[in-house]
C-alpha cells in the first residue's frame, strides 16, 4: 500500500497497524531491513534442503493438518483479519479462512498427480529405441509479496502450493496486515510440530515491513517471486526481477465487467451486481467494476440495485450485523471519492451514495451506484477498489463484448442470461476467468487457475496450473540400446544419400514410396561408425 518504490530503509524503524473501522492502534512491529531479509532467505534455503527431500506424502499430510487447524481456529482468525482489514466477519471467515483451508486440501490431494513423472513418447522411428520422461523438481525458495485485501487467502494459497511442491517460502505481507501473516506462519509451524516435522529452520519465513522490505526480497537470493498487488508496483517489481532473470508471477489489478442480458433473472442479477461490487467494500481484485445491462432491462435493473444498496448495513466489520465495512485507509477512500467526483463533473448521475459517511469514521464511504457513465471517465477505465457500481446500457451482444473488452485490464468478468447465449459471449471476452450466471466464486474454487491477461498480470496461481509454475521440468532420456552407436554420428562421408532416403522413408506421401526409400537406407545399417 505504501508503494515503496521511492522509500528507503531506516535502521531500527518500526511501523504500526490500525483498525480501519475505529482508527485504534492495533500493534507495532520492527521493520525487516536488508540483513533480516537476507537471513530469512538464507534460512529458507537451508530449510529447502530438508523440506525438498521430505517425501510428498508427508508434505501433503502437513497441508491436511493445516486445513484442520484453520478450521479449528476459524473464528479467532476471522477476528484478526477483520481487525486489520476492516471486512465483515463473514467475509473473513469464508473468503479468507475457508478459501485457505480449501487451498491446503487441494494441494494435499492433487499435488501427486501434478508431480508424477510423465512419459514423453518418441515419434521419429530413429529415436524409438529411447525412452523419455519429464520429471518435476522444486524451484527452491519462493518469494511471496502479498496485498492487504485478502490478507490470509492470497498468501496462504501461494504458500501451500509452494510448500507441497517442495519449495520453501519467504513471505512479505502488506504493512497493513502483518498479524494475519504471522498467524499463517504460526498455523504452519504448529502443523509441522503436530506432524513430527520439527526440523529447523522452518520452511515458511515471514518478513515484515513496508515497500522497501518487499524490494529487498526481490533483490535477494530467491528462485521465483509471486507478486500480488497493483499494476504500478507489479511493473516496478517485474523490471527489477528482469534485471536478474528472476521468474515472476504477477497477479495485478482488474476492472471486471459484468454483462447482463435481457433474458437474465432480474432479481438474481441485481443481487449479484450489488454483492459483486460491494464485497469487501469493493476492494476485491475481481469485484464488479463496470456493469453493462441490455437496454430493455436497464431501468428496472438500476432501480432494483438502488433499493438493494440502500438496504445494506454499513458499519464496523466486527459487528455481525454489518454487510459493508470501511475502506482500508483514507488514501484508498480518496481515490474512490476522486473517481466518483470526476465522473459526476463529466455528466454522470449518482443514483445513491457518492459521499463519505463521516458519522461512522474516517474510512467509511457510502455504497454507491452511478449511471450515465462512459469510458472517458476514470471510474470506467481505472481500478476503483471501492464500493461503487457504475451501470450503463447496451443494445446488441456485440456492443457488450466491445465495451467489456475496451479495457487495459483482463482479470475476470461475468455474463448473465440464458446459458447458451451467455457462453457464446463469454468465449469472446478478454479475461483470465469468465463466469456465467455467477461472479467472483471462481477464486474460491481451489482447483481453478487464477490470473489475468493484459495489465492484470502474468502467469497463474491456484489449481494445477499454479502448482506447475512452482516446479522446474527436467527431461530425462534413457537409451535402450547403450551398446549401439547412432546412425547419424561420424563419419559423414557417403552418408548423405542414404540419410535423404531415411527422411523420405519417414515423410514421403504413399506407402510404396516409403517402402522404396527404406531399401535405400540399408547402407546406413552396414556402415562402421567411428
Ligand atoms: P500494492 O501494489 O501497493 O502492494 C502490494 C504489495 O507490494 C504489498 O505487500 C506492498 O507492501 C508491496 N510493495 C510495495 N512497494 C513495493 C516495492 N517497491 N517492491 C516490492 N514490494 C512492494 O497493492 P495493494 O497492497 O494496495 O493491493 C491492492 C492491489 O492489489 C489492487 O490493485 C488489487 O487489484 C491487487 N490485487 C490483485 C489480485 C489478483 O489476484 N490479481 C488479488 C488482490 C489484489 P506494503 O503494503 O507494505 O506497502
Amino acid at each position: 500500500m505504501s508503494n515503496g518504490i521511492h522509500l528507503v530503509f531506516k535502521a531500527g524503524e518500526r511501523f504500526a497497524t490500525t483498525n480501519p473501522a475505529t482508527g485504534a492502534c492495533l500493534a507495532d512491529y520492527a521493520i525487516a531491513g536488508v540483513a533480516e531479509v537476507n537471513s530469512a532467505i538464507a534460512r529458507a534455503r537451508q530449510a529447502q534442503e530438508w523440506w525438498g527431500r521430505t517425501p510428498l506424502i508427508r508434505r501433503a499430510a502437513l497441508l491436511r493438518r493445516v486445513a484442520r487447524l484453520l478450521n479449528e481456529e476459524k473464528e479467532a482468525l476471522a477476528q484478526v483479519i477483520t481487525a486489520e482489514s476492516g471486512k465483515p466477519l463473514q467475509e473473513a471467515l469464508l473468503n479468507d479462512v475457508l478459501v485457505s483451508a480449501d487451498a491446503a486440501l487441494f494441494c494435499a490431494e492433487d499435488a501427486a498427480s501434478v508431480l508424477r513423472p510423465e512419459d514423453v513418447p518418441h515419434h521419429n522411428l530413429a529415436l524409438r529405441l529411447k525412452s523419455g520422461r519429464l520429471e518435476w523438481e522444486p524451484l527452491g525458495v519462493i518469494g511471496i509479496i502479498a496485498p492487504w485485501n485478502y490478507p490470509l487467502s492470497i498468501p496462504a494459497a501461494d504458500t501451500f502450493a509452494a510448500l507441497v511442491t517442495g519449495n520453501t517460502v519467504v513471505l512479505k505481507p502488506s504493512e497493513l496486515t502483518p498479524q494475519t501473516a504471522l498467524e499463517l506462519e504460526r498455523v504452519v509451524n504448529r502443523a509441522l510440530d503436530d506432524e513430527g516435522l520439527t526440523t529447523l529452520p522452518r520452511p515458511l519465513q515471514v518478513i515484515l515491513g513496508r515497500g522497501p522490505t518487499g524490494g529487498q526480497l526481490v533483490e535477494g537470493d530467491i528462485d521465483k517471486l509471486i507478486f500480488t498487488g497493483s499494476v504500478a508496483t507489479g511493473r516496478h517489481v517485474a523490471m527489477a526481477a528482469a534485471e536478474r532473470l528472476l521468474p515472476v508471477t504477477l497477479e495485478l489489478g482488474g476492472k471486471d465487467a459484468m454483462i447482463v442480458l435481457e433474458d437474465a433473472d432480474l432479481d438474481v442479477a441485481t443481487s449479484a451486481a450489488v454483492w459483486g461490487a460491494m464485497l469487501n467494500a469493493g476492494q476485491t481484485c475481481i469485484s464488479v467494476e463496470r456493469c453493462y445491462v441490455q437496454r430493455k432491462l436497464y431501468s428496472k435493473f438500476v432501480s432494483q440495485c438502488v433499493q438493494k444498496i440502500q438496504a445494506l448495513k454499513v458499519g464496523p466489520g466486527a459487528d455481525p450485523q454489518t454487510d459493508l465495512g470501511p475502506l482500508i485507509t483514507p488514501r484508498q477512500l480518496h481515490i474512490v471519492e476522486q473517481q466518483v467526483d470526476e465522473a459526476r463533473a463529466l455528466g454522470a448521475t449518482v443514483q445513491t451514495g457518492g459521499r463519505r459517511l463521516r458519522e461512522l469514521g474516517e474510512n467509511f464511504y457510502a455504497p454507491t451506484l452511478v449511471t450515465d457513465v462512459d469510458h472517458s471517465m476514470s471510474l470506467m477505465c481505472e481500478e476503483t477498489f471501492g464500493p461503487v457500481l457504475p451501470v450503463t446500457p447496451f443494445d446488441t451482444d456485440e456492443d457488450a463484448i466491445r465495451m467489456a473488452n475496451d479495457s487495459d485490464f483482463g482479470l475476470a468478468s461475468s455474463v448473465w442470461g440464458s446459458t447458451r447465449r451467455a457462453e457464446r459471449i463469454a468465449r469472446q471476452l478478454h479475461a483470465g476467468t469468465v463466469l456465467v450466471n455467477d461472479l467472483i466464486s471462481g477464486f474460491a474454487v481451489a482447483a481453478a487457475p487464477h490470473g489475468g491477461v493484459k495489465h492484470s498480470g502474468l502467469g497463474r496461481t491456484h489449481g494445477r496450473l499454479g502448482l506447475r509454475e512452482l516446479v522446474r521440468p527436467r527431461y530425462v532420456d534413457v537409451d535402450l540400446m547403450p551398446s549401439m552407436k547412432k546412425l547419424w554420428w561420424y563419419p559423414y562421408a557417403q552418408n548423405f544419400q542414404p540419410m535423404a532416403a531415411f527422411v523420405d522413408m519417414l515423410h514421403q506421401p504413399g506407402l510404396m514410396a516409403r517402402l522404396r526409400a527404406s531399401l535405400k537406407t540399408i547402407p546406413l545399417l552396414l556402415r562402421r561408425r567411428r
